[in-house]
C-alpha cells in the first residue's frame, strides 16, 4: 500500500456549547470576580481584580486555590499569616465563597446583548445548544432560572462540579456531547470568554470562538467599559484577541452578537474537509 486514507466529516454544525458568565449573561463576566475579592479580603490578604480574575473559567474551587498560587498574593499571603495558603484555607474561603455567591448572582444574571438572537439564529439552523460552567450546580439553578425568565433555555447545561474535573479540561463539553446526543464531536462549536474556556472545547476536539469584549478580558460592565477611553479600551482589546488566539482559538470576535458568521466560516472549512 502506498497510499492511506483519512475520514474526514464535512457536515453541518450540529451544536454550540456555550459559556455562561461573560459569555451569554453578566457583561464583564463580574459576579464571580467581586466574590473572590471578598473571600480573600475576610482573610486579611487584599488582592486586586487583575488577580481575582487571572484563573477564570476554572471550577471555583480551584480558582480559589490558584489565586493564591499567584507569585504576588503567595508573598502578601506569607506576610499576614506567616506561612503560605493550605488546602486548609482553600476549604475554609471556598465555604465562604458559595453563600456569598448565591447571595450575588441574580444582580448579574442580564442577557448580553445579542445572546438570545444569536440561540436564535443558530436554532433556525438546526444547531443544539448546549452549555458549560465554572460554577456549580447549586448557583447554575439560580442562572438558569434567571436565564429561562429572559428567554434563554439551552437544551444541556454541565458544571464543573457535575465532572471529574473543570476547565481546561474536556470533560463538560464532552458530557453536553452524551447529553445532547451530537456525533462526531467535531460537529461541535465552543464559545466562551476565557482562556480556559477555549481550551476546554480544543481538548474536547472542537470548534472554537473567543469573546474578548464581553467577559472576563475586559472585565468591566457594558456602561463601564463605554466609558473607556477609546485608546484604552482598544489596547485592551488588542491583548484580548492576541491571548485567545495564541491560546488556539479559531476565531475571535468582540461578543456573542459576532458569532453567526464565524460559524459560516467554520461550516465552510468543513465542507471543504477541514478539522478542528
Ligand atoms: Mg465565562
Amino acid at each position: 500500500m502506498t497510499f492511506t486514507y483519512q475520514r474526514r466529516y464535512c457536515g453541518k454544525i450540529q451544536a454550540v456549547l456555550l459559556d455562561w458568565a461573560g459569555t451569554t449573561m453578566d457583561y464583564g463576566c463580574m459576579a464571580p470576580a467581586v466574590v473572590f475579592i471578598e473571600v480573600y479580603r475576610r482573610q486579611g490578604v487584599p488582592i486586586t481584580m487583575e488577580e481575582a480574575r487571572a484563573p477564570m473559567g476554572a471550577h471555583k474551587r480551584v480558582h480559589i486555590q490558584k489565586i493564591g498560587q499567584l507569585d504576588t498574593v503567595r508573598s502578601r499571603w506569607q506576610e499576614k499569616h506567616g506561612k503560605l495558603p493550605a488546602e486548609a484555607d482553600v476549604d475554609r474561603m471556598f465555604a465562604d465563597f458559595v453563600p456569598l455567591q448565591l447571595d450575588c448572582l441574580s444582580q448579574y444574571s442580564a442577557m448580553i446583548p445579542g445572546a438570545l438572537e444569536a440561540v436564535a439564529a443558530m436554532r433556525r439552523r438546526g444547531m443544539k445548544i448546549g452549555s458549560t460552567t465554572g460554577y456549580l450546580r447549586e448557583m447554575m439553578d439560580i442562572n438558569m432560572r434567571d436565564a429561562k425568565r429572559q428567554g434563554y433555555e439551552p437544551d444541556s447545561t454541565v458544571c464543573a462540579s457535575d465532572v471529574p474535573a473543570g476547565r481546561p479540561y474536556p470533560y463538560m463539553c464532552l458530557q453536553n456531547v452524551i447529553n445532547l446526543q451530537v456525533s462526531p464531536v467535531a460537529a461541535c462549536v465552543k464559545i466562551d470568554d476565557t482562556v480556559p474556556g477555549i481550551e476546554e472545547g480544543l481538548n474536547a476536539g472542537m470548534w472554537t470562538i473567543g469573546l474578548a469584549l464581553s467577559g472576563n478580558e475586559i472585565g468591566l460592565p457594558l456602561d463601564e467599559m463605554r466609558k473607556l477611553e477609546p485608546s484604552e479600551l482598544e489596547r485592551r482589546r488588542n491583548r484580548a484577541y492576541t491571548r485567545m488566539l495564541q491560546a488556539g482559538g479559531h476565531y475571535v470576535v468582540d461578543s456573542i452578537a459576532d458569532v453567526m458568521p464565524c460559524l459560516d466560516a467554520i461550516e465552510e472549512r468543513m465542507a471543504r474537509g477541514e478539522r478542528p
